[in-house]
Formats: C-alpha cells, sequence, structure tokens
C-alpha cells in the first residue's frame, strides 16, 4: 500500500506506516488557518481525506496515532474539543476490518464525548481513546494486555494531558490497572486505589431516568406496566434492567449474540419472570423491532440507520450505546418523521462519564456532585432535560438529536473557568517538540 486507501486493512496501514518510517503520527487543527496539518507529507492524501470524505470529521483538535513498540498494534487518541478542559473519554480496544472504521470510530465517538461533557455539565472537554484488536495475537492473553495497555499508557503520557482516559468496551478493570501504573491522565481507576471502578451500574440507571423522561413526555405514565426491548445484555443492559424492575417494567426482553451474557444476566434475575432471554445471531437487528414500548440499544453503536429505522414499531428509543444514530442529523430526522421519540445516547448514558470523570476530586457517601444527575429536580438531571429536550421537539418540530445539540453547542462555548484553552496550548507545545 504506498498510498492512502481508505479499504485498507489494520495490518495493511500499519505496514503503510511502517514503509514510510512512521511510528507515530498526528493530525492538528490550525485555528488561525483554519487547515488541518499533519506530522509527515506521506499522510497528506489521509488528511484529504479527513477533509473531504469524512463528514463527522469536525476541525478534531488533534488525532494521534502510534504503532505500540512492542505489541505492534495500532492505538489511536482523538481529541475533539477542549473548551470546557482536557479531552476526556474512554478508550475502546476492538476488532476493525478496515482503517477506515478505526478512524471513523475514533472520530465519532469522541466528538460524542464533547457533548456528553458539555450537556452534563462537566468541566472536561471530548476525546476518545481506540485501539486496533491485532489479528495476530490472542487478545485474551494477561501478558499481552499487560504489554498493550503498558505502552498505550505511555502514549497517553507523551501527550502531556491534553487527553485523560478512562474504561471503554474492550477495556477491562485490570486494564485501567495497568494503565494507572504508567498515566497519572487516567480516570475510572480501581476502586482499591481509591477510584471509583466500574461506572456500569450507574450508567445503567442513568438510561431508565432517560426513559422515564420520555415516557411521561408522551404522557405514557413512567415506565411502570411497559414493555422494553434490549438489543445487547450486557453490563449497561443488566443495571438498566435492575432499575426498570424496581420501577414495575411488565417486561424485559434481552437479547444478545453470546449466550455467556445472557447466562450472566440471568444468572443476576434468577427466575424473575418479568425477564425474557434470547439468543440471537450477529446481525440480527429484530430487537429493535419487537411490538414493545421502549426499545433500548444497548450494544454498538450504528443501529438507527436506513435499514432498521423503518421497521421500529416502539414509540421510545432510550439506550445506552454509543452513537446509535448511523448518520446523526439525517436519521433522528428519520425517526422524528416517523413519530418516534429518540433520546440522544450522549444525554442517556452520561453516567459512564460523570461517575469517573472527577475522581480526582474524592468522594462523599451518596456524592451529591454524582447522584444530582439521577434526581427528579435538579434541572440538568437526566430525567429533567430528556423530558424538556421532548417536550421542546415537539413545539418546535426540531428533532430530538437537534433540540439536545442546541443546548450541547452552547456549553461548549464556554471556556474552563480556570484553566481556559490549555489543551489546546497543550497540543501546539507538542507539536513544536515534534
Ligand atoms: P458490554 O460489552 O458489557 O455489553 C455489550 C453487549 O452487547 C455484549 O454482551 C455483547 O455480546 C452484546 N452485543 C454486541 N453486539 C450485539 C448485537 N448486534 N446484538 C445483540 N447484542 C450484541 O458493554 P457495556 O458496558 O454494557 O456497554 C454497552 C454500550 O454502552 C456500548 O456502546 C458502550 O460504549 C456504551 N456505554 C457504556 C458505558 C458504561 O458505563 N459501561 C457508559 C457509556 C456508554
Amino acid at each position: 500500500m504506498s498510498q492512502f486507501n481508505p479499504n485498507a486493512t489494520i495490518d495493511d496501514f500499519l505496514s503503510f506506516l511502517k514503509e514510510n518510517g512512521i511510528a507515530r503520527a498526528w493530525w492538528v487543527f490550525d485555528h488561525k488557518n483554519n487547515q488541518i496539518i499533519a506530522s509527515h507529507e506521506a499522510l497528506s492524501p489521509l488528511t484529504d481525506h479527513f477533509r473531504s470524505e469524512m463528514p463527522d470529521f469536525d476541525r478534531h483538535e488533534g488525532i494521534f496515532l502510534q504503532i505500540g513498540p512492542e505489541t505492534g498494534t495500532l492505538q489511536g487518541v482523538f481529541v475533539h474539543h477542549t473548551n470546557r478542559g482536557q479531552a476526556a473519554g474512554g478508550t475502546r480496544f476492538w476488532f476493525y476490518d478496515r482503517i477506515e472504521d478505526f478512524l471513523f470510530d475514533g472520530i465519532r465517538l469522541s466528538k460524542g464525548m464533547t457533548y456528553k461533557n458539555a450537556l452534563a455539565n462537566l468541566w472536561w472537554g471530548g476525546g476518545k481513546g481506540v485501539i486496533a484488536m491485532p489479528s495476530n495475537q490472542d487478545r485474551n492473553n494477561p501478558a499481552f494486555r499487560k504489554t498493550l495497555y503498558r505502552e498505550y499508557a505511555e502514549f497517553v503520557t507523551s501527550l502531556k494531558g491534553c487527553y485523560v482516559t478512562a474504561e471503554d468496551v474492550g477495556t477491562l478493570p485490570e486494564d485501567m490497572d495497568t494503565i494507572y501504573s504508567a498515566t497519572r491522565f487516567t480516570t475510572c481507576i480501581p476502586e482499591e486505589k481509591g477510584g471509583s471502578g466500574n461506572p456500569s451500574k450507574l450508567t445503567g440507571v442513568g438510561v431508565a431516568r432517560a426513559m422515564k423522561g420520555a415516557l411521561d413526555a408522551l404522557k405514557m405514565n413512567g415506565i411502570a406496566g411497559k414493555t422494553v426491548s434490549v438489543q445487547g445484555s450486557g453490563h449497561v443492559a443488566r443495571f438498566m434492567t435492575e432499575e426498570l424492575l424496581k420501577k414495575g417494567v411488565k417486561k424485559v426482553l434481552l437479547h444478545d449474540i453470546f449466550q455467556s451474557s445472557l447466562d450472566s444476566a440471568k444468572a443476576m434475575f434468577g427466575p424473575e419472570p418479568r425477564v425474557e432471554y434470547r439468543l440471537i445471531e450477529n446481525g440480527d437487528m429484530s430487537p429493535l423491532f419487537e411490538n414493545a414500548d421502549v426499545v433500548s440499544p444497548c450494544a454498538t453503536g450504528g443501529t438507527l440507520n436506513d435499514d432498521t429505522i423503518p421497521r421500529i414499531q416502539a414509540p421510545v428509543i432510550a439506550g445506552g450505546a454509543n452513537n446509535q444514530l448511523k448518520e446523526e442529523a439525517r436519521h433522528a430526522k428519520m425517526l422524528h418523521e416517523r413519530g418516534i421519540v429518540y433520546t440522544p445516547d450522549f444525554l442517556d448514558n452520561r453516567m459512564g462519564i460523570v461517575n469517573c470523570a472527577n475522581e480526582q476530586y474524592g468522594y462523599v457517601d451518596d456524592d451529591p456532585a454524582i447522584y444530582k444527575h439521577l434526581n427528579y429536580e435538579w434541572e440538568n438531571a437526566i430525567y429533567v432535560l430528556t423530558k424538556k429536550i421532548v417536550l421542546d421537539s415537539q413545539i418546535s418540530g426540531m428533532t430530538t438529536y437537534e433540540q439536545a445539540l442546541h443546548l450541547t453547542q452552547k456549553k461548549m462555548q464556554e471556556a474552563h473557568p480556570i484553566w481556559g484553552n490549555r489543551s489546546r496550548e497543550i497540543i501546539r507545545s507538542l507539536i513544536e517538540d515534534k
């Protein structure tokens, strides 16, 4: 591969970097001259690709790649927008068929983190780490993972704090421990080391609050007596189900492509008759088409798209997965036109980051800084805000996505009250240091 090809596999792209003598690469957005600058001339086709072929590329302040010095894996840090503070967001360790998919995920997820952090009133910008699962390694091998996450953490350290990492899909609590051993720029540190641990429980409760907000806005009277069809039965889905059961849900249909995940859910709920377990094939989108009151995407992104939207019957969508809309504005509009209320994912699943983002400030019991997001009174709580966004969208005719984005974009303009735009300064100094 002598030229950049978006359809190239990750291995081909790694070879392309190596052929060009590139171990680390970056792109930064030069705000003064309104242009993207790349670290190497050989990367200019990719720079053009960001500009012209990737509508989700949104003047990202910095994109940094490295080839893992020992593991040879492709690792990326995507910094979207840092007015409100250092870019914060988890690290995803996932399988990518094509380099385009890897870049797309980093670009989309980091943007989503900017929205999520701003709408939650957190003084953090938006960023994401992405590591491509290698084709030639056993990803479950503990020694491999230790090396991988140590070298990734050293990469994060080298970025001087413009990005602060956390847990995300594919990254485990023990990996966070390894990360913490090699960088201070991380959250989601294990509880025994003074961190906040796994955020999934509060994320699940948060999604249930968004669900209630939408149902109440539609005068459907909360969660009691409702049927909820869930795509995925992982951590967020299970804790959400636990909360829905407490609130009197009639039925939860849990779908997963792995029996092991359904078994973990079964172990959690015992003989509870209101939960039904369904094993499905990978690619089977039928959980979204159930005749339910709510469908809840709690697996991967992009599931709300041209193929699925016309077949959705439920009046409400509320789930934990990131980037549910394949194309944000267009697919939000399709749902809106079908009269389906979509609750924006960057509002629904904010508790993951709320739980860990400020852990360096310590904790108090039932921490109000965290739990206020789950109450029913605070104007910025998930329930209150979801209800407001749905009601406002009914009046304005805007989609719920646009309505939420409108609020978010105002907050994104506010600079950190103490540190101003320090992360952009950090990125500038990184580039000067080459
Ligand atoms: P998880 O890995 O524990 O669960 C995901 C589950 O989805 C797995 O059981 C997997 O087998 C299943 N799955 C994958 N593809 C599927 C498909 N096509 N159909 C049905 N099931 C499928 O992950 P999680 O922590 O529960 O996170 C779920 C989603 O929520 C992710 O998109 C994640 O980014 C997002 N999220 C999680 C948190 C958190 O606190 N864990 C916070 C914010 C956002």
